[in-house]
């Protein structure tokens, strides 16, 4: 756990959240300024800053955070479509620097992303 970091916080329950799925190795929240209908953080306990910083070890975690989202989208029926973000640093509107995967769905989407 990083002691300055808003998602250890959450994680360690320190800072309330809307916890939609948690294990031993991630943990799942609710975004809390929503940019569609969906709109939950995946993440994994362990803290590192963002995917330039993941490590062979990780490999696992990565996976299964990709699984946990596809697991979230089909229980909130979003078989229309969703979007999965992994923002990685500042220039790519990464704004918390302990790896997250946004999981979005409920409206349609554009692309390219802005
Ligand atoms: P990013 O810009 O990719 O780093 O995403 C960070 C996300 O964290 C944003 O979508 C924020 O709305 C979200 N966020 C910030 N603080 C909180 C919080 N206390 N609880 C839930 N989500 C948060
Ligand atoms: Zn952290």
């Amino acid at each position: 756990m990083s002691l300055d970091c808003l998602f250890c916080k959450i994680a360690a329950k320190q800072i309330p959240a809307k916890i939609v799925y948690e294990d031993a190795d991630v943990f799942a929240f609710a975004d809390i300024n929503p940019q569609a209908p969906t709109h939950i953080l995946i993440c994994p306990k362990r803290h590192f800053a963002s995917l330039h910083e993941a490590e062979a070890g990780d490999q696992a975690v990565l996976g299964k955070i990709a699984l946990i989202a596809a697991q979230l989208a089909r229980e909130r029926n979003l078989q229309n479509g969703y979007r999965t973000v992994m923002n990685t640093g500042a220039g790519a509107g990464q704004t918390v620097f302990h790896l997250h995967m946004h999981l979005l769905g409920g409206r349609e989407f554009a692309w390219p992303p802005g």
